[in-house]
Protein backbone atom coordinates (compact mmCIF):
# COMPACT_ATOMS: atom_id res chain seq x y z
CA UNK A 1 0.00 0.00 0.00
CA UNK A 2 1.46 3.65 -0.53
CA UNK A 3 2.76 4.88 2.49
CA UNK A 4 1.50 8.40 2.88
CA UNK A 5 4.25 10.98 2.89
CA UNK A 6 4.86 14.09 5.08
CA UNK A 7 5.75 16.60 2.38
CA UNK A 8 7.15 20.39 3.24
CA UNK A 9 7.04 22.69 -0.06
CA UNK A 10 8.67 25.89 0.64
CA UNK A 11 7.39 28.75 -1.25
CA UNK A 12 4.22 26.57 -1.56
CA UNK A 13 1.89 29.82 -1.91
CA UNK A 14 3.85 31.15 -5.12
CA UNK A 15 3.26 30.02 -9.05
CA UNK A 16 5.13 26.84 -9.10
CA UNK A 17 4.57 26.20 -5.59
CA UNK A 18 0.65 25.88 -5.43
CA UNK A 19 0.59 23.76 -8.59
CA UNK A 20 3.24 21.32 -6.74
CA UNK A 21 1.57 21.20 -3.55
CA UNK A 22 -1.71 20.29 -5.82
CA UNK A 23 -0.06 17.50 -7.15
CA UNK A 24 1.22 16.11 -4.06
CA UNK A 25 -1.62 15.81 -2.33
CA UNK A 26 -3.48 14.55 -5.50
CA UNK A 27 -1.17 11.32 -5.08
CA UNK A 28 -1.79 10.71 -1.54
CA UNK A 29 0.36 13.08 0.39
CA UNK A 30 0.32 15.10 3.73
CA UNK A 31 1.48 18.39 2.44
CA UNK A 32 3.42 21.70 4.54
CA UNK A 33 3.12 24.48 2.75
CA UNK A 34 5.69 27.05 3.81
CA UNK A 35 5.65 30.66 3.04
CA UNK A 36 5.97 34.00 3.91
CA UNK A 37 4.36 35.81 0.90
CA UNK A 38 6.67 38.18 -0.32
CA UNK A 39 5.72 37.30 -3.76
CA UNK A 40 2.89 34.63 -3.29
CA UNK A 41 -0.53 35.17 -1.75
CA UNK A 42 -2.79 32.77 0.30
CA UNK A 43 -5.30 33.01 -2.56
CA UNK A 44 -3.25 30.57 -4.59
CA UNK A 45 -3.74 27.61 -2.09
CA UNK A 46 -7.39 29.08 -1.32
CA UNK A 47 -8.70 25.80 -2.69
CA UNK A 48 -6.71 23.74 -0.64
CA UNK A 49 -7.31 25.16 2.49
CA UNK A 50 -9.97 22.38 3.37
CA UNK A 51 -8.38 19.81 2.67
CA UNK A 52 -7.34 17.99 5.89
CA UNK A 53 -4.03 16.48 4.15
CA UNK A 54 -2.99 20.33 3.22
CA UNK A 55 -1.36 22.35 6.09
CA UNK A 56 -0.49 26.59 5.73
CA UNK A 57 2.58 28.17 8.00
CA UNK A 58 3.77 31.69 7.82
CA UNK A 59 7.40 31.39 8.18
CA UNK A 60 10.67 32.87 6.61
CA UNK A 61 13.19 30.28 5.29
CA UNK A 62 15.93 32.51 6.42
CA UNK A 63 14.75 31.26 9.84
CA UNK A 64 15.58 27.71 11.24
CA UNK A 65 12.34 25.52 10.81
CA UNK A 66 11.73 22.33 13.42
CA UNK A 67 8.90 20.00 11.77
CA UNK A 68 9.20 16.47 10.83
CA UNK A 69 8.58 15.33 7.31
CA UNK A 70 9.87 12.77 4.44
CA UNK A 71 10.45 14.92 1.84
CA UNK A 72 11.59 18.77 1.33
CA UNK A 73 10.60 21.00 -2.21
CA UNK A 74 12.63 24.11 -1.52
CA UNK A 75 11.10 26.58 -4.10
CA UNK A 76 11.14 29.43 -1.67
CA UNK A 77 12.92 32.26 -3.25
CA UNK A 78 11.15 35.79 -5.16
CA UNK A 79 11.79 34.58 -9.03
CA UNK A 80 10.72 37.21 -11.03
CA UNK A 81 13.60 40.33 -11.97
CA UNK A 82 11.59 42.82 -10.36
CA UNK A 83 10.85 40.96 -7.03
CA UNK A 84 13.92 39.74 -6.88
CA UNK A 85 15.81 42.89 -7.19
CA UNK A 86 13.48 44.73 -5.04
CA UNK A 87 15.73 43.74 -1.69
CA UNK A 88 18.93 42.07 -2.97
CA UNK A 89 19.72 41.34 0.24
CA UNK A 90 17.06 39.38 1.58
CA UNK A 91 16.88 37.24 -2.03
CA UNK A 92 20.60 36.43 -1.53
CA UNK A 93 19.84 35.61 2.65
CA UNK A 94 16.46 33.34 1.53
CA UNK A 95 18.62 31.46 -0.84
CA UNK A 96 21.69 31.23 1.69
CA UNK A 97 20.87 31.06 4.89
CA UNK A 98 17.34 29.11 3.75
CA UNK A 99 19.62 26.64 2.03
CA UNK A 100 21.34 25.93 5.24
CA UNK A 101 18.27 26.04 7.36
CA UNK A 102 16.48 23.45 5.00
CA UNK A 103 19.60 21.47 4.95
CA UNK A 104 19.95 20.84 8.52
CA UNK A 105 16.27 20.14 8.59
CA UNK A 106 16.95 17.06 6.11
CA UNK A 107 19.74 15.81 7.86
CA UNK A 108 18.27 15.74 11.70
CA UNK A 109 15.17 14.09 10.09
CA UNK A 110 16.87 11.93 6.75
CA UNK A 111 14.37 13.60 4.53
CA UNK A 112 15.15 13.57 0.49
CA UNK A 113 15.08 17.44 -0.73
CA UNK A 114 15.19 19.03 -3.68
CA UNK A 115 16.59 22.26 -4.79
CA UNK A 116 14.95 24.95 -7.22
CA UNK A 117 17.42 25.97 -9.15
CA UNK A 118 18.32 28.19 -12.20
CA UNK A 119 18.85 28.06 -15.67
CA UNK A 120 20.33 31.57 -14.20
CA UNK A 121 23.42 29.52 -12.80
CA UNK A 122 24.65 29.67 -16.68
CA UNK A 123 24.42 33.53 -16.76
CA UNK A 124 24.64 35.22 -20.00
CA UNK A 125 25.68 31.97 -21.89
CA UNK A 126 29.15 31.34 -24.03
CA UNK A 127 27.63 27.67 -24.67
CA UNK A 128 24.18 27.10 -26.39
CA UNK A 129 22.21 25.23 -25.82
CA UNK A 130 23.36 24.60 -21.85
CA UNK A 131 24.78 21.51 -20.66
CA UNK A 132 24.81 20.69 -17.01
CA UNK A 133 28.65 20.34 -17.45
CA UNK A 134 28.37 24.39 -18.41
CA UNK A 135 30.22 26.38 -15.66
CA UNK A 136 28.10 29.60 -16.41
CA UNK A 137 29.17 33.14 -17.54
CA UNK A 138 27.47 35.08 -14.29
CA UNK A 139 28.96 38.66 -13.41
CA UNK A 140 28.80 38.58 -9.80
CA UNK A 141 28.46 42.36 -9.34
CA UNK A 142 25.57 43.07 -10.88
CA UNK A 143 22.15 43.83 -10.40
CA UNK A 144 21.26 40.52 -11.01
CA UNK A 145 24.06 38.74 -9.02
CA UNK A 146 21.59 38.62 -5.79
CA UNK A 147 19.63 35.75 -7.38
CA UNK A 148 22.12 33.72 -9.95
CA UNK A 149 24.93 33.31 -6.79
CA UNK A 150 22.65 33.06 -4.68
CA UNK A 151 21.42 30.34 -6.40
CA UNK A 152 24.85 28.80 -7.24
CA UNK A 153 25.28 29.40 -3.79
CA UNK A 154 22.55 27.19 -2.47
CA UNK A 155 23.68 24.32 -5.30
CA UNK A 156 27.19 24.59 -3.64
CA UNK A 157 25.59 23.98 -0.16
CA UNK A 158 23.41 20.82 -1.57
CA UNK A 159 26.31 18.91 -3.15
CA UNK A 160 28.45 19.99 0.10
CA UNK A 161 25.95 18.48 2.93
CA UNK A 162 25.50 15.54 0.09
CA UNK A 163 28.98 14.61 0.32
CA UNK A 164 29.49 15.23 4.03
CA UNK A 165 26.53 14.16 5.35
CA UNK A 166 24.83 11.87 2.42
CA UNK A 167 21.71 13.61 2.33
CA UNK A 168 19.84 12.68 -0.73
CA UNK A 169 19.50 15.73 -3.40
CA UNK A 170 17.68 16.36 -6.30
CA UNK A 171 19.12 19.77 -8.29
CA UNK A 172 16.96 20.90 -10.83
CA UNK A 173 17.85 24.10 -13.11
CA UNK A 174 14.57 25.11 -14.03
CA UNK A 175 14.01 27.20 -17.33
CA UNK A 176 11.56 30.26 -17.72
CA UNK A 177 8.42 28.71 -16.95
CA UNK A 178 4.54 30.32 -17.47
CA UNK A 179 1.16 29.72 -16.84
CA UNK A 180 -2.21 30.48 -14.84
CA UNK A 181 -1.66 31.65 -11.30
CA UNK A 182 0.95 33.99 -11.88
CA UNK A 183 0.41 37.75 -10.27
CA UNK A 184 -0.78 40.01 -12.99
CA UNK A 185 2.01 42.33 -11.42
CA UNK A 186 4.92 39.54 -11.12
CA UNK A 187 6.89 41.41 -14.09
CA UNK A 188 7.82 38.47 -16.06
CA UNK A 189 7.82 38.86 -19.89
CA UNK A 190 4.76 36.14 -20.48
CA UNK A 191 2.48 37.66 -17.57
CA UNK A 192 3.74 41.13 -19.03
CA UNK A 193 2.67 40.85 -22.40
CA UNK A 194 -0.59 38.77 -21.49
CA UNK A 195 -1.80 41.29 -19.24
CA UNK A 196 -0.60 44.57 -21.65
CA UNK A 197 -2.41 42.74 -24.46
CA UNK A 198 -5.77 42.19 -22.68
CA UNK A 199 -5.68 45.97 -21.16
CA UNK A 200 -4.50 46.85 -25.09
CA UNK A 201 -2.24 48.57 -23.38
CA UNK A 202 1.33 49.17 -25.17
CA UNK A 203 3.52 45.90 -25.38
CA UNK A 204 6.99 46.52 -23.70
CA UNK A 205 9.36 44.84 -25.55
CA UNK A 206 13.04 45.33 -23.81
CA UNK A 207 16.01 46.36 -26.07
CA UNK A 208 15.32 45.15 -30.02
CA UNK A 209 13.66 41.83 -28.63
CA UNK A 210 15.96 39.85 -30.46
CA UNK A 211 17.51 38.10 -26.92
CA UNK A 212 15.80 34.33 -26.31
CA UNK A 213 13.81 32.60 -24.38
CA UNK A 214 12.74 29.05 -23.93
CA UNK A 215 8.97 28.91 -22.29
CA UNK A 216 7.99 25.96 -20.75
CA UNK A 217 4.11 25.23 -19.49
CA UNK A 218 4.30 25.06 -15.65
CA UNK A 219 2.23 21.57 -15.89
CA UNK A 220 5.22 19.60 -17.97
CA UNK A 221 7.31 21.11 -15.14
CA UNK A 222 5.77 19.97 -12.45
CA UNK A 223 6.08 16.94 -13.78
CA UNK A 224 9.98 16.83 -14.42
CA UNK A 225 9.70 17.68 -10.54
CA UNK A 226 7.96 14.36 -9.57
CA UNK A 227 10.46 12.42 -11.67
CA UNK A 228 13.57 13.92 -10.66
CA UNK A 229 12.33 13.37 -6.56
CA UNK A 230 11.29 9.53 -7.94
CA UNK A 231 14.15 8.61 -9.78
CA UNK A 232 16.84 6.44 -8.45
CA UNK A 233 19.11 6.83 -5.28
CA UNK A 234 22.01 8.91 -6.70
CA UNK A 235 20.30 10.40 -9.00
CA UNK A 236 21.43 14.21 -7.66
CA UNK A 237 21.43 16.59 -10.58
CA UNK A 238 22.12 19.12 -11.19
CA UNK A 239 19.28 18.40 -14.50
CA UNK A 240 18.01 20.66 -16.48
CA UNK A 241 13.87 21.20 -16.38
CA UNK A 242 12.74 23.36 -19.27
CA UNK A 243 11.49 23.24 -23.29
CA UNK A 244 13.84 23.47 -25.71
CA UNK A 245 11.60 25.43 -27.84
CA UNK A 246 13.06 28.70 -28.39
CA UNK A 247 12.09 31.81 -29.36
CA UNK A 248 13.02 35.86 -29.47
CA UNK A 249 11.25 37.72 -27.22
CA UNK A 250 9.65 40.00 -30.28
CA UNK A 251 8.03 36.59 -31.31
CA UNK A 252 6.61 35.87 -28.17
CA UNK A 253 4.82 39.46 -28.47
CA UNK A 254 3.59 39.38 -31.83
CA UNK A 255 2.53 35.61 -31.02
CA UNK A 256 0.01 37.08 -27.66
CA UNK A 257 -1.13 39.93 -30.30
CA UNK A 258 -2.18 37.60 -32.65
CA UNK A 259 -3.82 35.52 -30.16
CA UNK A 260 -5.66 37.73 -27.82
CA UNK A 261 -6.82 40.07 -30.93
CA UNK A 262 -5.40 42.93 -28.83
CA UNK A 263 -5.07 46.80 -30.50
CA UNK A 264 -1.50 46.69 -28.72
CA UNK A 265 1.53 48.28 -30.35
CA UNK A 266 4.76 46.97 -29.38
CA UNK A 267 7.03 49.65 -27.73
CA UNK A 268 10.81 49.19 -27.28
CA UNK A 269 12.48 49.95 -23.82
CA UNK A 270 15.98 50.09 -22.91
CA UNK A 271 17.43 46.48 -22.18
CA UNK A 272 18.13 45.40 -18.57
CA UNK A 273 21.97 45.09 -17.52
CA UNK A 274 23.12 41.57 -17.92
CA UNK A 275 19.92 40.54 -19.50
CA UNK A 276 21.03 37.20 -20.90
CA UNK A 277 20.92 37.63 -25.11
CA UNK A 278 19.98 33.64 -25.46
CA UNK A 279 19.00 30.77 -23.39
CA UNK A 280 17.70 27.14 -24.32
CA UNK A 281 18.01 23.88 -22.33
CA UNK A 282 19.87 20.78 -23.33
CA UNK A 283 17.29 18.16 -21.82
CA UNK A 284 19.55 14.98 -22.72
CA UNK A 285 20.35 14.43 -19.36
CA UNK A 286 16.21 14.72 -17.96
CA UNK A 287 15.35 12.56 -21.15
CA UNK A 288 17.84 9.84 -20.40
CA UNK A 289 17.07 9.33 -16.69
CA UNK A 290 13.64 10.63 -15.75
CA UNK A 291 12.42 9.58 -19.38
CA UNK A 292 10.95 13.46 -19.18
CA UNK A 293 10.21 15.73 -21.99
CA UNK A 294 7.87 18.72 -22.65
CA UNK A 295 4.63 18.28 -24.53
CA UNK A 296 2.50 21.52 -24.52
CA UNK A 297 3.93 23.45 -27.18
CA UNK A 298 3.84 27.29 -26.54
CA UNK A 299 0.62 28.23 -28.70
CA UNK A 300 -0.78 25.92 -26.59
CA UNK A 301 -0.23 26.86 -23.15
CA UNK A 302 -0.39 30.31 -23.88
CA UNK A 303 -4.34 30.01 -24.64
CA UNK A 304 -5.01 28.40 -21.06
CA UNK A 305 -2.70 31.16 -19.65
CA UNK A 306 -4.64 33.84 -21.37
CA UNK A 307 -7.98 32.41 -20.54
CA UNK A 308 -6.87 32.69 -17.02
CA UNK A 309 -5.78 36.15 -17.34
CA UNK A 310 -9.01 36.92 -18.76
CA UNK A 311 -11.22 35.45 -16.20
CA UNK A 312 -9.07 37.29 -13.44
CA UNK A 313 -8.55 40.64 -15.27
CA UNK A 314 -12.20 40.84 -15.55
CA UNK A 315 -12.70 39.63 -11.72
CA UNK A 316 -14.86 36.87 -12.99
CA UNK A 317 -12.50 34.43 -10.93
CA UNK A 318 -13.74 33.66 -7.57
CA UNK A 319 -10.57 32.27 -6.67
CA UNK A 320 -7.52 32.09 -8.53
CA UNK A 321 -7.77 28.81 -9.87
CA UNK A 322 -10.88 29.34 -11.05
P1 LIG B 1 7.16 32.98 -7.07
O1 LIG B 1 7.76 34.30 -6.78
O2 LIG B 1 5.74 32.95 -7.57
O3 LIG B 1 7.24 32.02 -5.81
C1 LIG B 1 8.23 32.10 -4.83
C2 LIG B 1 7.57 31.88 -3.48
O4 LIG B 1 8.58 31.91 -2.45
C3 LIG B 1 6.56 33.00 -3.13
O5 LIG B 1 5.36 32.42 -2.66
C4 LIG B 1 7.28 33.79 -2.04
O6 LIG B 1 6.39 34.43 -1.15
C5 LIG B 1 8.11 32.70 -1.37
N1 LIG B 1 9.28 33.20 -0.62
C6 LIG B 1 10.20 34.09 -1.04
N2 LIG B 1 11.13 34.30 -0.09
C7 LIG B 1 10.79 33.51 0.97
C8 LIG B 1 11.34 33.28 2.26
N3 LIG B 1 12.45 33.90 2.65
N4 LIG B 1 10.71 32.42 3.09
C9 LIG B 1 9.57 31.78 2.70
N5 LIG B 1 9.00 31.96 1.51
C10 LIG B 1 9.60 32.81 0.64
O7 LIG B 1 8.12 32.26 -8.14
P2 LIG B 1 7.99 30.86 -8.90
O8 LIG B 1 8.04 31.12 -10.35
O9 LIG B 1 6.88 30.04 -8.34
O10 LIG B 1 9.39 30.20 -8.52
C11 LIG B 1 9.51 29.18 -7.54
C12 LIG B 1 10.95 28.71 -7.46
O11 LIG B 1 11.38 28.21 -8.72
C13 LIG B 1 11.93 29.83 -7.07
O12 LIG B 1 12.91 29.29 -6.22
C14 LIG B 1 12.55 30.22 -8.39
O13 LIG B 1 13.85 30.74 -8.22
C15 LIG B 1 12.56 28.89 -9.14
N6 LIG B 1 12.56 29.10 -10.59
C16 LIG B 1 11.44 29.48 -11.26
C17 LIG B 1 11.47 29.69 -12.62
C18 LIG B 1 10.26 30.09 -13.40
O14 LIG B 1 10.39 30.34 -14.60
N7 LIG B 1 9.07 30.14 -12.87
C19 LIG B 1 12.69 29.53 -13.32
C20 LIG B 1 13.83 29.17 -12.59
C21 LIG B 1 13.75 28.93 -11.24
N1 LIG C 1 18.08 23.58 11.30
C1 LIG C 1 16.72 23.80 11.15
N2 LIG C 1 15.87 22.76 11.42
C2 LIG C 1 16.30 21.54 11.82
C3 LIG C 1 17.69 21.33 11.95
C4 LIG C 1 18.55 22.37 11.69
O1 LIG C 1 16.27 24.88 10.77
O2 LIG C 1 15.46 20.65 12.02
C5 LIG C 1 18.99 24.70 11.02
C6 LIG C 1 19.84 25.04 12.22
O3 LIG C 1 19.35 26.26 12.75
C7 LIG C 1 21.22 25.22 11.66
C8 LIG C 1 21.14 24.84 10.20
O4 LIG C 1 19.87 24.26 10.00
O5 LIG C 1 21.61 26.56 11.73
C9 LIG C 1 22.20 23.88 9.76
O6 LIG C 1 22.10 22.70 10.50
P1 LIG C 1 23.34 21.73 10.70
O7 LIG C 1 22.90 20.61 11.55
O8 LIG C 1 23.90 21.39 9.38
O9 LIG C 1 24.42 22.67 11.37
P2 LIG C 1 24.74 23.04 12.84
O10 LIG C 1 23.45 23.00 13.64
O11 LIG C 1 25.69 22.00 13.25
O12 LIG C 1 25.30 24.39 12.69
N1 LIG D 1 11.18 41.25 -21.10
C1 LIG D 1 10.59 42.15 -21.98
N2 LIG D 1 9.52 42.86 -21.55
C2 LIG D 1 8.99 42.72 -20.30
C3 LIG D 1 9.59 41.78 -19.41
C4 LIG D 1 10.70 41.07 -19.85
O1 LIG D 1 11.04 42.31 -23.14
O2 LIG D 1 7.99 43.40 -19.99
C5 LIG D 1 12.35 40.46 -21.59
C6 LIG D 1 13.56 40.49 -20.67
O3 LIG D 1 14.39 41.58 -21.00
C7 LIG D 1 14.21 39.14 -20.98
C8 LIG D 1 13.03 38.23 -21.31
O4 LIG D 1 11.95 39.10 -21.64
O5 LIG D 1 15.04 39.25 -22.11
C9 LIG D 1 12.62 37.33 -20.16
O6 LIG D 1 12.45 38.14 -19.00
P1 LIG D 1 11.87 37.59 -17.63
O7 LIG D 1 11.90 38.72 -16.66
O8 LIG D 1 10.57 36.91 -17.85
O9 LIG D 1 12.87 36.43 -17.19
P2 LIG D 1 14.47 36.23 -17.25
O10 LIG D 1 14.63 35.08 -18.16
O11 LIG D 1 15.13 37.45 -17.79
O12 LIG D 1 14.83 35.97 -15.84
Amino acid sequence: MHARKRILVTGGAGFLGSFLCERLLSEGNDVLCVDNYYTGSRETVLHLLDDPHFEMLRHDITQPLYVECDEIYNLACPASPVHYQFDPVQTLRTSVHGAINLLGLAKRTKAKIFQASTSEVYGDPAVHPQTEDYRGSVNPIGPRACYDEGKRCAETLFFDYHRRHGIDIRVARIFNTYGPRMHPNDGRVVSNFIVQALRDEPITVFGDGRQTRSFCYVDDLIEGFVRLMGAPDGTTGPINLGNPAEFEVVELAELVVEMTGSASRIVHKPLPIDDPTRRRPDISKARNELGWQPTVPLREGLEKTIAYFERRLSGRAEHLDD
